[in-house]
């Protein structure tokens, strides 16, 4: 059997999973969640009703995340990992005839979700430093009216937040859905959740994996008017979320303190690493969240990537990305992993 004729060319979004002693490629928490949270968690397997389906609208995890945001159930989705809401956004959203626009460099997954879903991707540049550049969106969303449209707060890989009152802007606009991804939201300045309204076509999505440290638990969520929210819904196959992943969502939101404690270590950390890097022979872009973008001024990136390897660390190799020739993204690690990282780029610059 041969692929989709449309997804012919489709390249697969991955980073390779190697055995290295520090991994600083996939923004993960270096973390991980607190043990009275794990024990919590078994507990409630021990009790839980496997030969039953799960809830199907998993309502006590919509309730929990409601509340964290001070809005109702109607107003969330859950779903397996933010990449499955931007999925049922663009299978809600989008399809033939109503495009997707992108703005680069950004997250690869919101064009490649988009093109496996058939939905045409249009695509507007940043400017030089990588902030969305109005003049350009509106350009783009004038001549393309997009159906959707993606912005990234902070931005992945670039680690920028959208400029302020940027969102109002696109909205302002008025073609479509906006769609702003909040994966690094709580490291942000600034959330676009208060700015969510019934009759607004602003949704904003956020994920359990990287501040909530549970990767592994693959959990995401949509926030937005209750009407937005039940129309993505139509989409999703029945019982889209087990049991088990449900009640560790739920549970881990007991724990926000200690998310906030995590997430204000890893702040102090980027702090550091920023510091180390600006000694170095290599430039960063300003960051709010637990990445930073750096490119080599001495030395090849691709080359870079692979003496780091060499010394066991392991970042992201963006060289090959759109506008990012000789760039790698760092995840900010513990502390015993960012001093081995810098200890590594200092020795591969030298
Ligand atoms: N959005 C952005 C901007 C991301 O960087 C990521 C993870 N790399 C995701 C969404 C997907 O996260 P997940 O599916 O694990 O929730």
């Amino acid at each position: 059997m041969k692929l989709r004729d449309d997804l012919d060319d489709l390249e697969g979004y991955h980073s390779p999973q190697v055995d290295v002693a520090v991994r600083l490629n996939t923004n993960e928490s270096p973390y991980p969640p607190p043990d009275a949270w794990r024990e919590a968690l078994l507990e409630e397997l021990k009790s839980l009703p496997f030969q039953r389906y799960p809830d199907r609208a998993a309502d006590e995890l919509r309730r929990a995340i409601g509340q964290l945001h001070g809005v109702g159930p109607e107003q969330v989705l859950a779903a397996n990992g933010s990449n499955e809401v931007i999925q049922a956004l663009c299978l809600a959203f989008g399809g033939p005839g109503r495009p997707a626009a992108v703005f680069k460099p950004t997250y690869l997954m919101h064009a490649h979700i988009a093109r496996i879903t058939g939905t045409a991707v249009v695509e507007g540049e940043r400017d030089a430093d990588f902030a969305l550049d109005m003049a350009e969106v509106e350009r783009v969303v004038k001549a393309e009216q997009p159906a959707i449209t993606f912005l990234c707060s902070p931005n992945n890989p670039t680690g920028m937040p959208e400029p302020e009152g940027a969102i109002e802007r696109v909205l302002s606009l008025g073609s479509g859905l906006v769609v702003v991804d909040e994966a690094y939201g709580q490291f942000s300045p600034r959330s676009a959740i208060e700015q969510i309204a019934a009759g607004k076509p602003l949704v904003v999505v956020r994920t359990f994996s990287k501040t909530w440290s549970m990767a592994a638990a693959r959990l995401g969520y949509l926030v937005g008017p209750a009407d937005i929210i039940s129309a993505v819904e139509a989409v999703l196959l029945p019982y889209h979320l087990d049991a088990m992943k449900q009640a560790a969502g739920r549970l881990a939101l007991r724990y926000k303190a200690e998310m906030e404690a995590r997430v204000a270590t890893i702040v102090e950390e980027r702090g550091r690493l920023t510091a180390g890097l600006s000694e170095l022979p290599v430039d960063t872009w300003p960051s709010a969240a637990n990445f930073i973008l750096f490119r080599p001024r001495t030395k090849d990136g691709d080359k870079v990537w692979e003496a780091l390897l060499e010394r066991s660390v392991l970042v992201r190799n963006c060289a090959s990305w759109p506008r990012l020739d000789g760039c790698l993204r760092v995840t900010v690690g513990t502390a015993e992993e960012n001093d081995a990282f810098l200890s590594a780029l200092r020795e591969v610059l030298a």
